[in-house]
């Protein structure tokens, strides 16, 4: 009996035209999750691709992965037998008995691909059935709510069984919807909000400012480890790190101090939108979230929005804090993001921040600043690194 993963698509059965390319990119995702476990064979038939190992791999740390590669909306491990409803009989219940065993009620289903097998579906559920209750006398049939669910896939060569399937992590495959630049700062948001248009389909480059000596490497650290735990769901990706100093000293100098926070914010768009255009992104991602805090006020998002030509996503706008922390968790950033090393941002923070900015105080208060040279300056010192998953 070989064992195989069955990944069924998300919303990939929609594209319609474009399904080929997002099949290939799905398929190369996961044969970069999957490359460091060793050799599987990929094969792909009505909306469900088919994973086989190779040379007696193991399935579980595959079925991992696989969990976090976008795309896919269920998946499970199944046996793949000869196309034969005595084969089904006799393995079916060999192959999910752990799952059996520890349910006290199931039911059976079938889909028949293949029309000119002999049975129908209502027969050939029936039938196993039958032979699992024989063959498990502690279970019952409960077809409304049951603890497993056998499903049975006659299709062109084989039939496929397995039990209930895993809900897949869902969107679209990784670099479907193009490049982003997310601007990530070692917080809780900004991770979250990077898994989330990765989701959408975007790869993921990313920026992030230190403001050395203020800010040390432990926080620069971490804020590498937060994109190692987001790379797990995209593939990999790749780290910028502005040195961002020289520029929140000489706002510091001269500028007002109430608008520290939202020429701050300017400056970092200007720089990443540069970044971005550098790495061929074509928008930029950020974790704010309307009214949080005095940066994210409806006025100074227009602020910082008007220094930027690209699109910015901002996926968390609408969210309250306890349901992006729900997502931290899930994936994996949390405990990492509360780890208590200063942000750039807090180190800078003026004790009574604008929260109201008025576009000609801003424009006036950044004549004080030679911005293409700070830009400039920040680009140029700016250290890339790759992110690995
Ligand atoms: P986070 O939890 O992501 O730190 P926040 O609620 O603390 O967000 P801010 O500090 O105002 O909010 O930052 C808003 C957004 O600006 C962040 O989500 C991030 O996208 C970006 N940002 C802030 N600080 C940095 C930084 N040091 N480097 C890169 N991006 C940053
Ligand atoms: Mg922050």
């Amino acid at each position: 009996m070989t064992e195989v993963i069955l990944i069924k698509y998300g919303e990939l059965t929609l594209k319609g035209l474009n399904r080929r390319s997002f099949e290939e990119r799905l398929i190369k995702s996961l044969k970069n999750a999957l490359a460091p476990l060793g050799e599987f064979s990929f094969s792909s038939a009505q909306s469900t691709l088919t994973i086989t190992p190779q040379n007696g791999v193991d399935v579980t740390p595959a079925v991992q992965r696989i969990g976090k590669v976008f795309g896919i909306a269920a998946y499970c491990r199944a046996a793949c037998l000869p196309k034969d409803m005595g084969s089904l009989l006799e393995n079916a219940g060999k192959f999910l008995e752990e799952d059996l065993l520890g349910a006290k009620t199931f039911k059976c289903e079938s889909k028949r691909a293949d029309k000119t097998f002999p049975l129908g579906s209502p027969q050939i559920s029936a039938a196993l059935g039958e032979r699992l209750l024989a063959a498990f006398p502690h279970l019952s049939v409960d077809v409304h709510n049951p603890d497993v669910t056998v499903i049975s896939e006659v299709r062109e060569r084989n039939i496929f069984v397995h039990g209930t399937q895993l809900k897949g992590a869902g969107g679209l495959p990784s670099g479907s919807s193009g490049r982003a630049l997310l601007m990530i700062s070692g917080g809780i948001d900004s991770p979250v909000a990077g898994w989330m248009m990765a989701r959408r389909g975007l790869d993921l480059t990313a920026v992030h400012f230190a403001s050395p000596p203020y800010t040390g490497p432990k926080a620069e650290k971490k804020v590498h480890i937060l994109m190692e735990k987001v790379a797990a769901y995209t593939g990999g990706s790749y780290l910028h790190t502005v040195q961002f100093t020289k520029v929140q000293e000489e706002i510091k100098r001269n500028c007002p101090e109430e608008l520290g926070t939202v020429l701050t914010r300017r400056m970092m768009m200007r720089v990443a939108e540069k970044i971005a255009r550098n790495e061929r992104a074509e928008a930029l991602i950020t974790g704010e979230n309307l009214g949080q805090v005095a940066s994210q006020t409806l006025q100074a998002l227009a602020s910082t929005d008007s220094v930027c030509a690209m699109p910015v996503f901002r996926p968390l706008i609408g969210m309250d804090k306890q349901e992006i922390i729900a997502i931290a968790r899930k994936i994996g950033t949390f405990d990492t993001s509360i780890l208590p090393y200063e942000d750039c941002c807090t180190v800078f923070t003026p004790k009574r921040p604008r929260t109201k900015p008025k576009a000609d105080l801003v424009a006036k208060a950044e004549m004080a600043l030679d911005i293409d040279k700070l830009v400039e300056a920040c680009i140029a010192g700016a250290v890339g690194q790759v992110v690995k998953n």
